[in-house]
C-alpha cells in the first residue's frame, strides 16, 4: 500500500514512528504537510497538489492535524476523502472532537460519564446562577480554544470565578464553566484507542501543585491497568465521535469514569514510552484491515 501522513513536521516522534511501522510491514509510507497541499475542484474531479505536483496513488492517510491548523488540515483531509482515499480519521469526526462544546454535547446525549458543564455567552446576566449549576466553586474555568492545559483555570472562590468569567465574557471568548473533580487528584488517564480496542493506557499525574496533568505542564506519565467501566467508557467516547484512532482523557471520580477530552491526533511518545507497546504498528496493522476489507464507510454515533 501507499499510506501518506499529513504531518507538519516529518521529524516529530510520533510522525517518525508511523513512518517506520509502515515501512517495516512493508508498505511505501510518504509525509505530506497539509499546509502545502492546494485542492483542485471541478466536476467529477477533486484532485489535490502538493508543493505544485498532483498527488496520486495514495491508499490511505494518517491525518496528524494540529489544533493550529484544523481548518486547513481538515480540509485537506476531506478532499482526501471525496478522492476515496481512506483516512485514519475522517475530517468530521477530526472537528468534532476538536470542539470540546461539541464533543460534550455528544457525550451528554449518549449518557457517557462527563463532568457537570455549563456554556453561555456575554448576555448572561447571573454568573453565580451558572457557578451554582456546577455545585459552585472551586470550579474549572475552560477557554474552549485551548489546549495542552492552556486557557484551563481553577478558580478556588466565588469572587476568583465571577472575576475570571466576567473578564472573558468581556472579551466575548468561548468558554465552559464545569464541575472540579477533586478525587481525581490532579491526574488524569489517557486511554489510546486503535479500532475499537484500549491498546495502550497511561495515567499521567500533574507536577506538585497543579491540577492539570498535562505532559506539556511538567506531568508525568506511568502504565495503568484501567477498570472494565473505564475501558467501556472509552470506547464510546471515540465511538461517539466516529474517530478510530483516539486519546481519550477521563478523570477517575467517585462517580465513575468522566470523559475530558478525546483527541484526533494524539501523540505517541509519551504512550509507546510508558506502555511499550508498538501503538504505531497498530495503527498501520488498522489500515490494512481496512484496506483488506475493502474501504466501507464507517457507522458513527454522533
Ligand atoms: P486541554 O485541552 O488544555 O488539555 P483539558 O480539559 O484536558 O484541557 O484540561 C487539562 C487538564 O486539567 C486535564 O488533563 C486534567 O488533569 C485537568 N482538569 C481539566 N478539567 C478538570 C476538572 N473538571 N476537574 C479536575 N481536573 C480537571
Ligand atoms: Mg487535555
Amino acid at each position: 500500500m501507499k499510506i501518506a501522513v499529513l504531518s507538519r513536521n516529518p521529524e516529530l516522534y510520533s510522525t517518525k514512528r508511523i513512518v517506520e511501522a509502515a515501512l517495516q510491514r512493508g508498505h511505501e509510507c510518504v509525509v505530506i504537510d497539509h499546509l502545502k497541499c492546494t485542492m483542485l475542484n471541478e466536476p467529477g474531479k477533486p484532485r489535490i497538489f502538493y508543493k505544485g505536483e498532483e498527488i496520486t496513488g495514495i491508499d490511505a492517510i494518517v491525518p496528524r492535524i494540529g489544533s493550529s491548523a484544523t481548518f486547513y488540515g481538515t480540509a485537506v483531509v476531506r478532499q482526501f476523502e471525496m478522492m476515496k482515499t481512506f483516512s485514519v480519521n475522517s475530517s468530521v469526526s477530526i472537528n468534532r472532537s476538536r470542539d470540546k462544546l461539541r464533543s460534550l454535547q455528544i457525550f451528554s446525549r449518549h449518557d457517557i460519564g462527563i463532568p457537570k458543564t455549563v456554556f453561555a455567552n456575554h448576555t448572561t446576566k447571573n454568573i453565580g446562577a451558572l457557578i451554582d449549576q456546577v455545585g459552585g466553586v472551586p470550579c474549572v474555568i475552560k477557554l474552549l480554544q485551548g489546549t495542552q492545559g492552556i486557557g484551563v483555570v481553577l478558580a478556588e472562590t466565588d469572587k476568583v470565578a465571577k472575576s475570571i468569567i466576567e473578564a472573558f465574557f468581556g472579551l466575548e471568548a468561548s468558554f465552559l464553566v464545569q464541575e472540579f473533580i477533586k478525587e481525581a487528584g490532579g491526574a488524569d488517564i489517557r486511554c489510546f484507542v486503535v479500532n475499537g480496542r484500549v491498546v495502550g493506557a497511561m495515567k499521567r499525574q500533574g507536577k506538585e501543585g497543579e491540577f492539570r496533568s498535562n505532559l506539556h505542564r511538567g506531568g508525568s506519565a506511568k502504565v495503568i491497568k484501567i477498570t472494565r467501566d473505564e475501558r467501556r467508557t472509552a470506547l464510546l467516547a471515540a465511538r461517539s465521535m466516529g474517530l478510530n484512532v483516539a486519546g481519550v482523557d477521563l478523570l477517575q471520580s467517585s462517580r465513575g469514569p468522566l470523559i475530558l477530552e478525546v483527541n484526533s491526533s494524539p501523540g505517541l511518545e509519551g504512550i509507546e514510552g510508558a506502555t511499550q507497546v508498538d501503538i504505531a504498528g497498530k495503527i498501520i496493522e488498522f489500515i490494512e484491515s481496512k484496506h483488506k476489507g475493502g474501504y466501507k464507510k464507517d457507522k458513527i454515533l454522533g
